[in-house]
């Protein structure tokens, strides 16, 4: 079976898929992997393959990454994009995928580590670096970052101060705003300056820690939860009087594995229901700009709705599909690389 993607309607939207490395704790050993790559299909890079019940299931994507890719590999594919950034343009790139499939590592990397960093450190330096090369041609940027994170259906800001310490009490309602010129206002929000990639380095583990307070498992609260890291960048040109305003958005979703509806109550049971209703009313935006629609529903969640102005018009959007090879993950791999080729 033949599974296209959106590239032949995609516009300003591309789909990466990034096959993560089999790890021991897959418990699985390497003859039974199940995503099989690259595709005998194509020798781009851009194919994969996998098997289900003996079923091979095949699906193209804008690039596929193999286990070998590195950090580097991966962001030099998605630099360009974030240099359009500080053309003026608004930029998002989401990371999908289950728990454990590779979305904070691809978007983070592994703090300390430097060649294992990912694709928001990377971004950060080539953005203040290329900052420093654009004053020699007049131009003046001021950029500024906030970070949020929307668990529930409710934001949370991830850069306050005066934060409350459980997560129950006093929660602000944060309410979103979109501006005539496109510009985004979520009332409260902590907006922060920024001048070097070391100080949004600061913030970011900052934020980390903003995530896990009040928290039992820190990692279990992360997944059910979309980070939405948010750079904006507004450049003058003294020569030229030019002037720009850009948007970079980097998205670590939640997972998205379907948690089976009768083994989840409770709080457990909204929460499966927020992330669900999220992941697939970005799919329900992403496909009807696709597709060029007239109608698209932004307003159905929180998420599509705070990146509003940053999807649609001459916005550009990447979504990077991260799977597991374990042969356990099979199903959720296989849903994973579905949710990019819906159109048929
Ligand atoms: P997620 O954020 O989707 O839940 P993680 O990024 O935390 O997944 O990845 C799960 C585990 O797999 C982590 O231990 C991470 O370090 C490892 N991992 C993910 N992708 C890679 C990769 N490309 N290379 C090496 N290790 C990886
Ligand atoms: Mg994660």
């Amino acid at each position: 079976k033949l599974h296209n993607t959106i590239l032949e309607l995609k516009g300003n939207i591309r789909v990466f898929c990034r096959v993560r490395p089999l790890l021991f704790d897959d418990g699985a050993d390497h003859e039974t992997k199940a995503v099989s790559f690259p595709t005998t299909t194509d020798n781009l890079g851009r194919g994969i393959e996998l098997l289900q019940h003996g079923q091979k299931h095949s699906f193209t994507f804008d690039k596929v990454f193999v286990p070998e890719s590195s950090q580097e590999e991966v962001f030099e594919e998605v630099s360009q994009l974030v240099q359009s950034a500080l053309d003026g343009y608004k930029v998002c790139i989401f990371a999908y995928g289950q728990t454990g499939s590779g979305k904070t590592h691809t978007m983070m990397g592994t703090p300390g580590n430097y060649d294992d960093k990912g694709l928001i450190p990377r971004s950060l330096e080539q953005i203040f670096e290329a900052k420093q090369t654009l004053q020699n041609q007049g131009w003046k940027y001021e950029m500024q970052v906030s970070m949020l994170e929307i668990y529930n259906e409710t934001i949370r800001d991830l850069l306050s101060t005066t934060r409350p310490l459980t997560e129950s009490s006093g929660t602000k309602q944060y309410s979103i705003k979109h501006d005539a010129n496109g510009n985004t206002h979520v009332s409260d929000l902590t907006i922060l300056d920024v001048r070097s990639s070391r100080e949004v380095s600061f913030l970011l583990n900052r934020a980390a820690q903003s995530r896990s307070v009040g928290k039992t498992q820190m990692n279990e609260q992360s997944s059910r939860s979309h980070f939405v890291f948010t750079l904006r960048i507004s450049g003058y040109n003294e020569s030229t009087e030019q002037q720009v305003q850009g948007v970079l958005n980097l998205i670590d979703l939640a997972g998205s594995e379907r948690l089976s509806k009768s083994g989840s109550t409770g709080d457990r049971l909204k929460e499966t229901q927020a992330i669900n209703k999220s992941l697939s009313s970005l799919s329900d935006v992403i496909f009807a700009l696709a597709r060029k629609e007239d109608h698209v529903p932004f307003r159905n969640s929180k998420l599509t709705y705070l990146l509003q102005p940053c999807l649609g018009g001459d916005s550009k959007t990447l979504m990077v599909v991260n799977v597991s090879p374990a042969p356990s993950s099979i199903n959720e791999s296989l849903c994973s690389l579905r949710f990019a080729s819906r159109v048929n």
